[in-house]
């Protein structure tokens, strides 16, 4: 086991056991499995989506419905495998009604993904959604360069050795293809990291 698989199974075993937050009480009601993140622990890239939805509450796995479909076929038409990459989310469980994260939310899952990047240690984190955009720009201290997603979304920030990429949805493209084409457009930037 390399040094990252080691700490990576530690915030595993300590959102498992979380309770800090409804969305915990919520998850064990139903049955769910926490998702925590998937995909190469040395990864270059991160993803960071908004929440797990029913899909990857009922597997543990994240992006594996609808927009983890969109999500594959955009990264194979760059060329990189999914494997190669790390896909995680601001939330590790499921909101019901996959209504919006909460603040308090927030605030208690955010030092788990806070701690996977730092392990990890990408050279980019691409954020997929606004809430995702907001969260993670303003944690590395780039509020200032927040926009809307309409504007910013495709364009690098530098910031730390580190570049956080603002991405939309990959779920916008499920019905809509020029959206499919613009985030195509969009992935071609990861072919520079
Ligand atoms: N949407 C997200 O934001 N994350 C997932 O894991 C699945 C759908």
């Amino acid at each position: 086991m390399i040094k990252e698989d080691e700490k990576l199974k530690k915030i595993k075993d300590e959102v498992v056991a979380c309770a800090k937050c409804p969305l915990a009480f919520f998850r064990i009601e139903n049955n769910y499995f926490p998702v925590i993140g998937q995909g190469n622990h040395q990864a270059d890239i991160v993803f960071v989506g908004e929440a797990p939805g029913l899909t990857e509450a009922k597997t543990g796995v994240p992006f594996c419905g609808a927009a983890g479909r969109i999500l594959n076929e955009l990264l194979e038409s760059i060329n990189i495998k999914r494997e190669d990459v790390y896909i995680c989310n601001i939330l590790k469980d499921r909101p019901p009604e996959n209504r919006d994260p909460q603040e308090n939310e927030i605030k208690a899952c955010l030092p788990y993904l806070k701690r996977q990047i730092e392990i990890i240690k990408p050279k980019a984190i691409c954020t997929l959604g606004r809430y995702s955009m907001k969260v993670i720009m303003e944690e590395f201290g780039l509020s200032s360069k927040l926009n809307s997603i309409g504007k910013i979304h495709g364009k690098i920030f530098e910031t730390d050795n580190l570049k956080i990429i603002p991405l939309y949805h990959p779920a916008v493209a499920v019905y809509n293809n020029n959206m499919k084409k613009s985030l195509k457009e969009d992935f071609k930037i990861l072919k520079t990291i």
